[in-house]
């Protein structure tokens, strides 16, 4: 009786336990499954066709209101032979609105003659005379360097053309030429009437301690400052290093020339020579 108990008992157990081998496998295979399952690349296949019929986005011809106004914006077009149009060519900016037949801009060059032209109104500052129209501009230019400590000295103002005549002279006899040029073939003198001296609007500053016209005077602290406020008042330097392929001048880091503080910004802000400048307003 006791062993067929027993017997039972364990046959019972072994039951029990294969039972919860069988559910504990197939949890676990369940599980596997699924995860086998999850692991399967899927793949989608959508094929999607597209009909554009012409006109349903068009904004012409539909007739449906509303859509007007939308073509696009005409782009801005700069004239290429306006000032601005060539300034743009050159890849500067805007030049001012000016009218550069004023007296501000009257040109003398080796190749401009001015001929016999007298300034309307002369008037002497410090020994020199200028076109009167400058002297409240070369005025104030002046006293704002000699407060900055500096011995302003104006060397050469207008020169009519009989003293043009005579410098030219003068200087050829003094350098041993007769065309009033340099080694370089830039001109150190004009003859009467291509000189911007003639015009009364140029003034030659040099510091009153240091009165050589070469180009060591741009080690002043006169033409240091002058060369950089210049423009404040309306003045450029005329004669600029390197650009005397343009000007066919010497570098002059002495000769100031009047042109209106608006023109004066452009053109030192930009490096031009006043002939450069001109020619953007020029066909
Ligand atoms: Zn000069």
């Amino acid at each position: 009786m006791k062993n067929n108990r027993i017997v039972r008992l364990i046959t019972g157990l072994v039951l029990l336990a294969v039972f919860a081998a069988v559910l504990v496998m197939s949890v676990k295979n369940y599980d596997l499954d699924r995860l086998l399952q999850d692991a399967q690349p899927k793949t989608v296949v959508v094929t999607v066709e597209v009909t554009v019929t012409p006109g349903i986005f068009s904004t012409e011809g539909t007739g449906t209101g509303g859509t007007e106004g939308t073509e696009p914006e005409p782009v801005p077009t700069v004239d290429p032979d306006s000032p601005e149009g060539r300034a743009a060519a050159l890849g500067l900016p805007a030049p001012p609105d000016i009218d550069i037949t004023s007296w501000e801009f009257l040109l003398a060059n080796p190749s401009t003659s001015i001929a016999e032209y007298v300034p309307p109104e002369l008037v002497t500052l410090e020994g020199q005379q200028f076109d009167s129209r400058i002297i409240e501009p070369l005025k104030a230019f002046v006293q704002a360097a000699r407060n900055e400590g500096l011995s302003v000295y104006l060397s050469s103002g207008y020169r009519s053309y009989n003293e043009q005549a005579a410098n030219f002279r003068r200087v050829c006899e003094n350098n041993g030429i007769t065309d009033g040029k340099d080694s370089k073939g830039f001109y150190i003198t004009l003859p009467a009437g291509y000189s911007e001296h003639q015009s009364g609007l140029c003034c030659d500053i040099t510091d009153r301690y240091y009165p050589t016209k070469n180009r060591t005077i741009e080690e002043t602290a006169l033409y240091k400052w002058m060369s950089v406020h210049c423009q404040e008042y309306g003045f450029i330097v005329r004669f600029p290093d390197g650009k005397e392929e343009i000007t066919e001048i010497m570098y002059e880091p002495w000769h100031f020339r009047y042109v209106g503080t608006d023109v004066a910004e452009y053109i030192m802000a930009n490096g031009l020579t006043l002939e450069e400048f001109l020619a953007l307003y020029t066909n």
